[in-house]
């Protein structure tokens, strides 16, 4: 049995997981209180969590294989920078081997739900694959005969910030007219909801998908087609770089599965001359849908 901790920007969810198989979940949000002190709370609510799953299943720290953890923003040797938990160089990996005295493996999320997606989903029978995982942010990662490729410095592969707009609107991380400004599934419902003028911060994703953009068809299809059309140069891009097998969208994009923005994408990919070879990727979404970064988070 494995333990996959899958920290995010609000909230921490620990899953008991078994090969490809997520048993046993729980999570937590930060409290206004935790966010004063975000680095020990992080320890403290994973200490909550990691003692509660093991106590609810019969467990102990000796019945677990690997503990992995699945993290935003970049990680390097185990420590995380992210704009969004407001953090830097945080060596959450020293912290936690010594307080479980196990070897503790920290990967960015996208680098973790593409592990499982290779090994055990989508990707399982392709060798060369790009994972873009599109949700609060974008990024990804991807795999050449197999092997995920993975660079000395840094976490790499930083999909989200390729600039595609020229002095475009400013990104998190400082630059202009970055990818994930224009396709990340935030971004998309902050255009929908500006354009319905309605209030964003209680709009799930689900909503989003199944309500706003399908009874408000019309008066956001402008707002559809330039999140189309943005995503399909970027797309596009990735293709001509990596000329891979198959391609997977991860993250709350995964539920765009059979949604007429997702097949108007994969039709506008298919067309002649938006990619400089004309063999295509087959174009799929994740299998384990957001619960392949704990998944992945315990691959080692
Ligand atoms: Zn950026």
């Amino acid at each position: 049995m494995n333990l996959g901790i899958d920290l995010g920007g609000s909230h921490i969810g620990v899953g008991l997981v078994e090969g490809s198989e997520l048993k046993y979940t729980v999570d937590k949000f930060f409290s206004q209180d935790d966010r004063k002190d975000i680095e020990n709370a992080i320890v403290r609510n994973i200490d909550e969590l990691l003692n509660k799953i093991l106590v609810e299943n019969n467990l102990t720290l000796d019945n677990i294989k690997t503990i992995g953890v699945a993290s935003p923003g970049t990680v390097s040797d185990g420590k995380i920078t992210s704009g969004n938990l407001k953090i830097r160089e945080y060596d959450l990996k020293s912290r936690l081997e010594k307080m479980y005295n196990k070897k503790i493996t920290i990967r960015n999320d996208g680098k973790c739900a593409a592990l499982a997606e290779k090994k055990y989903g989508s990707m399982k029978n392709y060798d060369d694959c790009v994972f873009v995982n599109i949700g609060t942010g974008l990024g990804g990662a991807a795999f050449m005969g197999g092997k995920l490729l993975e660079p000395k410095r840094y976490s790499g592969f930083e999909f989200g910030h390729m600039t595609l707009v020229k002095d475009g609107i400013e990104c998190t991380c400082g630059k202009k007219g970055c990818f994930e400004r224009y396709c990340s599934i935030k971004s998309l419902k902050e255009r929908i909801t500006k354009t319905l003028n309605i209030d964003s911060t209680d709009i799930s994703g689900q909503f989003l998908r199944e309500n706003l953009m399908v009874k408000y068809h019309d008066e956001v299809q402008n707002d559809i087609n330039d999140f189309i059309d943005y995503l399909r140069i970027g797309i596009c891009n990735l293709i001509d770089i990596f000329e891979p097998e198959i391609i997977c969208f991860g993250g709350s994009f995964s539920y765009y599965e059979g949604h007429p923005v997702l097949n108007k994408l994969i039709e506008e990919i298919n067309k002649q001359n938006t990619t400089f070879n004309d063999t295509k990727p087959k174009i799929v979404t994740a299998v384990f849908k957001n619960d392949a970064g704990i998944i992945g988070a315990t691959i080692d």
